[in-house]
């Protein structure tokens, strides 16, 4: 790609403090000139509804990665053979079919028209015996047509104004920033140019927020930010630069697993679980299994239940059971671990996805290029990343 565009720039695990004139030269330079704010991130693992629709969870009916939903599971293959893989699960023995699986998925999600979920299908580490009753959460690209109707997408209104895009990132792509950026120079030009670099998510996850792998792949991305804005703001150009999270020093560890398996219950026959790394979630099939397990969770320190009236205040009260029909939050900065992202092993060193209260978890926003006057804008919520988009991208 050649020319001058729009910017939107995704920086995943961006968190609200990262920016500083060591490790960031260029961006903290841009913030001091632009709008900026920072950001509290939607109680939900996949933001994306958030910041390009203005919707929470309960909105836009996407949460966590993986929701309950056994009528559309892309592994609803695998349900005649579950005495057989619940032995291997057992026996862990599983990472041996999960590539397999995964392909078989993929298939299924594209037949069922699930394009985004075929995109980034795979199996975590949910126990193969579980997997056909999850499906993924976010079925469709956010900049489809109407992918959110009645509600309206950044992408709905650029296509009302004929403005073309490229979108270079998650779910269409993945890798490195050297990646993204080799996939921006071979991508048709566009009027808005978003791209989304994940290297400091998972390099925060595994060396932690406060590490010096952190800081140098910020300091990449710094750079390779630079390399694509500094022609296009030349030459009267707009950017809109944020997060999806920031990133939070893992404190304590909690084995949820290890509490479950004592109980007196059957899984799935009793309930189910879903061990996000932040918070849990379960269904439930008898009333028995509910009491037991509420009484387990009730007695843990490090986290709590969510009951209606913060729920509804989270936004994620749902009419429907895909997310839980009881949700278990961490409080502080701990993780679930071993959960259905992290088997075995140490523990990740940074997380997010926690509750609002949790500062490190907040990420930051800011626009700047031509006609756009330096202001801070003090603390704002995800959802209000979009208006911010439409104020900076769309009114010229
Ligand atoms: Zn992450």
């Amino acid at each position: 790609m050649d020319g001058h565009h729009d910017f939107i720039i995704m920086i995943d695990a961006l968190r609200h403090d990262y920016l500083t004139p060591e490790v960031t030269p260029y961006l903290y330079n841009l913030k001091l000139q632009g709008v900026h704010a920072t950001v509290t991130e939607t109680y939900a693992f996949q933001t994306r509804p958030a910041f390009f629709a203005g919707l929470e969870p309960d909105e836009s009916q996407i949460c966590t990665l993986y929701e309950y939903n056994v009528q559309d599971s892309p592994f609803a293959f695998l349900r005649p053979f579950e005495p057989f893989l619940s032995v291997i699960d057992s026996l862990s023995l599983d990472k041996y079919l999960r590539g397999v699986i995964r392909r078989m998925a993929k298939r299924q999600a594209k037949k069922l028209g699930h394009h985004a979920a075929a995109d980034v299908m795979g199996t975590e580490q949910i126990p193969l015996s579980l997997l056909s009753f999850f499906a993924l959460s976010e079925k469709v690209y956010t900049d489809d047509n109407d992918a959110f109707a009645p509600h309206v997408t950044f992408f709905d209104l650029l296509r009302e104004k004929r403005k073309s895009w490229a979108w270079i990132g998650y779910p269409r792509h993945f890798g490195s920033s050297e990646s993204i950026l080799s996939a921006y120079y071979e991508a048709e030009p566009a009027d808005v140019v978003y791209l989304h670099f994940s290297e400091l998510d998972w390099i925060g996850h595994r060396f932690g927020p406060d590490s010096k792998e952190r800081r140098e792949a910020l300091l990449k991305i710094d750079q390779a930010v630079k390399s694509l804005l500094v022609p296009s703001l030349k030459a009267g150009k707009r950017a809109v630069i944020f997060g999806d999270h920031g990133m939070v020093n893992v404190e304590y560890e909690l084995d949820l697993k290890k509490i479950l398996k004592k109980l007196p219950l059957r899984t799935p026959d009793d309930y189910l679980s879903f061990l996000d790394s932040t918070q849990a979630r379960f269904w439930f099939f008898t009333p028995e299994a509910e009491q037991t397990v509420r009484a387990a969770l009730m007695a843990l320190d490090g986290g709590h239940i969510l009951e209606d009236s913060e729920r509804k205040k989270l936004h994620v009260d749902f009419k429907h059971r895909r997310y839980g029909d009881l949700v278990f939050a961490l409080d502080g900065p701990g993780i679930i671990h071993p959960s259905y992202f992290s088997k075995g092993g140490p523990a990740p060193k940074g997380m997010h996805g926690y509750l609002p209260h949790i500062e490190d978890n907040k990420t930051q926003v800011l626009a700047v290029g031509e006609g756009i006057e330096s202001q801070e804008r003090g603390l704002i919520e995800m959802v209000q990343i979009y208006e911010l988009l439409k104020e900076s991208l769309l009114t010229r």
